[in-house]
């Protein structure tokens, strides 16, 4: 990701930088449909353009975003080319969640947080982390759509300090270093580089003694409630994300963005692939000889399968709109019933001599009449052999 193509966010939306809100939205749709992977397929750079299209779209929707694109440029939102391939980019299914590994249910620091930018006043503000958490639902709450609270951190102003950073009765100085710029000039004469002061790491700011609740920080962390709505459709490894929730800025920066992680716990009966459903159903021999009706559990309830006489193990049917509905529109997947053919076992004497019997009247009429397996079997056995 070290070499992404820096883009200009209204050129990818094909709107003017003076485009109003309506226009950007209209511009948004226009490319979005352009570029859709469903019309699409397969095709690496629509695929590109439209991870880029989403990523312009969250910014430039966002009066305040735009501004700091305005003057900072992409990198004000993804800590530049360098950044490890977040985007920006907050819908469903742009995301590869691989890429941060398994990490439990847990907070953690990902991605570009606290990056410096120059906030104009000679001091640097710091954009605050993103913030990820993996939230495990089932396969049903996933197809209908999920409604939950959910504890994330929330920074207030520490009350021991009333914010300062500095413990009580002491005070912050100015930082000695740089004098308050948060910069310090390195080399000699006619060469000179402009660095961030190593002491306060750019806040200009040096509290002698740190406030023993927040440890100088002068924020003070507690778990809020947060109730979050999952769109029906969502698949593993979605993100969703939920802007300004991360961790707080610094110096007048702003907070990180809070990213909800969708996992599906296995389950018993059905496996998904996207957005259809697989699962297996044994039948017994004489239903799958004879035909007949089968009843087959689905996500909702149940369904009927309609067997045809003489349908051979290992049949699949296809049951239209039983799968799950697409996060993007209301299409739904099938559901996908395999069938085996069960064998009866712990048969009585009187079960057994039944199917003698049938047996031996299979013999007595043509053998492969009954049995388009074995022969079909049997001819490439002889094609062999010849
Ligand atoms: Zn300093
Ligand atoms: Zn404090």
């Amino acid at each position: 990701m070290a070499d992404e193509v820096d883009f200009d966010y209204y050129e990818v939306l094909g709107v003017s930088r003076t485009a109003t809100q309506e226009e950007i939205k209209k511009g948004y749709r226009r490319m979005a449909m352009k570029y859709h992977p469903d019309r699409n397929k397969g095709d690496k750079h629509a695929e590109e353009k439209f991870k880029q299209v989403g990523e312009a779209y969250e910014v430039l929707k966002d009066e305040q975003k735009r501004a700091a694109y305005d003057r900072y440029g992409r990198s004000a939102f993804n800590g530049g080319a360098g950044g490890p391939g977040a985007g920006g980019f907050g819908g469903f299914g742009g995301f590869d969640a691989s890429q941060f590994g398994d990490m439990g249910d847990i907070f953690s620091e990902i991605f570009g947080g606290g990056h410096a930018r120059s906030s104009g006043q000679n001091k640097q503000m710091f954009r605050g982390e993103d913030l990820i958490y993996d939230l495990d639902i089932t396969l049903e709450q996933a197809a209908e759509g999920y409604k939950t609270k959910i504890k994330v951190p929330s920074w207030s102003k520490c009350t021991a300090c009333g914010g300062s950073g500095a413990e009580k009765g002491t005070k912050v100085e100015t930082c000695p270093t740089c004098h308050g710029s948060g910069y310090v000039r390195a080399g000699a004469g006619f060469f000179q580089i402009q660095q961030t002061c190593p002491r306060c790491h750019g806040t200009g700011k040096y509290i002698p003694h740190p406030c023993h609740k927040c440890h100088g920080t002068g924020m003070q962390e507690e778990k809020k409630e947060l109730e979050i709505t999952i769109p029906a459709g969502v698949d593993d490894g979605n993100r969703m994300r939920i802007p300004d929730r991360g961790s707080p800025g610094q110096n007048g920066g702003p907070a990180g963005d809070l990213y909800i992680r969708i996992r599906i716990k296995p389950h018993d009966i059905f496996e998904r692939d996207g957005q259809d459903l697989h699962m297996e159903m044994p039948m017994s021999f004489v239903t799958a000889a004879l035909g007949g009706e089968l009843e087959v559990p689905t996500l909702t309830g149940k369904a009927t399968l309609r067997i045809p006489e003489g349908t051979q193990s290992g049949k699949t049917f296809r049951l239209r709109g039983h799968g799950i509905r697409s996060v993007r529109n209301a299409e739904k997947g099938d559901l996908y019933v395999h069938t085996t053919v069960e064998i009866p076992v712990n048969m009585t004497t009187e079960q057994k001599d039944i199917l003698r019997q049938f047996d031996a009247s299979i013999n007595h009429s043509k053998k492969d009449h009954h049995a388009p397996e074995r022969k079909s079997f049997f001819e490439k056995l002889g094609k062999l052999f010849k």
